[in-house]
């Protein structure tokens, strides 16, 4: 069932600079002090997270570990505990349980949840006040009837602050803002709308659906939409999920085909992960590519039999990246699963006729919960040698199997 559309209030939790907040409470002795956490400035890492006193300095995620101290010297970098953050992630989420079962998780820090109409403010209040007291870590929410307002309501929130935002008040207070508050909407998709004289919500909301559609291509009907407080998205809750996908835009566009098939490889491994997780198999699997005029296509195959496995979702994602792939470079690449169906559990090698593929898959599976992340990697993720990995920033489109 769909939850959103009114007759739900939406709420998006967001906890604030996550990581940060999470070493800042470990380590008072942290607290008003600019923290950074990420990878080692002499080994081209990158931020990961910062705490709102590094922000202040200019300090932003995915930035250069290297620019970062540059902008700010004195920052404490701390390398990523990724295990304890899914602690404190996973009792965050258990807070949320409590008041819904309607939980979409965005990612490891941020989740949309739906309540009765009119319960959405008193709901926030609750869960916010739980969180300080119980885990001691900052938690933004807004508040709204769909999933766009509340994610802007809870852009104006932060930090620590609670907001709602209801459709009356869209010209009031949704118009002014510039127009890359509107969720999808990019410094690189602003820049081109600025340069259009699109500069404010209010000037999307005055131009014509078929002028954003000839800037940004399909997603412009989308931001006109959105730019009216008018968002349709049902909450993709886990107990009802139909599909499940990741995709990654790159930092700088890229036009390394091996570099898209190493992102891909990545983006299966998580799907499998979370297709194992949840005990299901996909028949149907998709990539999107998205080129850097915001053209975006997206294409799928349909197994005869569906699959949990990591190699088949990056072979079919393979096959279909290098028929459509058009030309370089690329600015996104994103791969789905969908045609979800339960199956069997159970299936060790040796005790069933497990291949040796599904073997692999799991002993990988059982790493990665014991270390709370990704510790091993098949071969074709290693970037080409001499070549930088690409700090791209991604995220989970729909539920992941927490
Ligand atoms: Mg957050």
């Amino acid at each position: 069932m769909a939850v959103g559309g009114g007759k739900r209030d939406i709420l998006l939790c967001d906890l604030d600079a996550f990581f940060a907040s999470v070493e800042q409470r470990d380590h008072p002795e942290l607290r008003g002090k600019p923290v950074i956490v990420g990878g080692d400035a002499s080994r081209r890492g990158v931020v990961a997270a910062c705490s709102y006193e590094a922000r202040a300095y200019g300090v932003r995620s995915a930035m250069p570990m290297r620019q970062a101290l540059e902008l700010c010297p004195r920052a404490v970098v701390l390398p990523v505990r990724m295990s304890r953050y899914r602690e404190a992630s996973d009792q965050v989420f258990s807070i949320f349980d409590r008041f819904t079962p309607d939980v979409e998780a965005v990612s490891i820090d941020e989740a949309y949840l739906a309540v009765s109409a009119g319960r959405g403010v008193e709901t926030a209040e609750q869960i916010r006040d739980l969180v300080r007291r119980e885990l001691d870590l900052p938690l933004s929410v807004g508040v709204s009837c769909n999933k766009l307002l509340a994610k802007v309501a809870c852009r104006l929130a932060k930090p620590d602050g609670l907001r709602a935002l209801w459709p009356d008040q869209v010209a009031g207070v949704l118009w002014p803002l510039p127009v890359g508050i509107l969720p999808g909407v990019g410094p690189k998709a602003e820049e081109r709308l600025v340069r259009a004289g699109i500069r404010t919500v209010g000037d999307v909301a005055a131009a014509s659906p078929q002028l954003m559609e000839s800037l940004l291509g399909s997603f412009g009907h989308t931001v006109y939409q959105y730019a009216h407080g008018r968002d349709d998205r049902p909450l993709a809750t886990d107990h009802q999920a139909r599909s499940l996908s990741e995709e990654m835009t790159f930092a700088t566009d890229v036009g390394d085909a091996e570099q898209v098939l190493s992102a891909l490889m990545e983006m299966a491994e998580e799907l499998g992960h979370r297709l194992r997780a949840a005990g299901l198999k996909a028949r149907t699997i998709g990539i999107k590519l998205r080129f850097p005029d915001f053209r975006t296509i997206t294409r799928a195959t349909t197994l005869g039999q569906a699959t949990e496995s990591d190699s088949t979702i990056y072979r079919v994602a393979c096959e279909l990246f290098l028929r459509h792939r058009g030309h370089p470079p690329w600015r996104l690449v994103g791969v789905s699963v969908s045609g979800l169906e339960q199956w069997q559990q159970m299936c060790f090698p040796g005790l069933t006729g497990a291949s040796s593929q599904d073997g692999v898959d799991r002993t990988l599976d059982a790493l990665r919960e014991r270390f709370g992340k990704p510790v091993v990697f098949r071969a074709r993720r290693l970037p080409p040698a001499g070549a930088a990995p690409e700090p791209g920033s991604r995220r989970p489109r729909s539920p992941s199997a927490k």
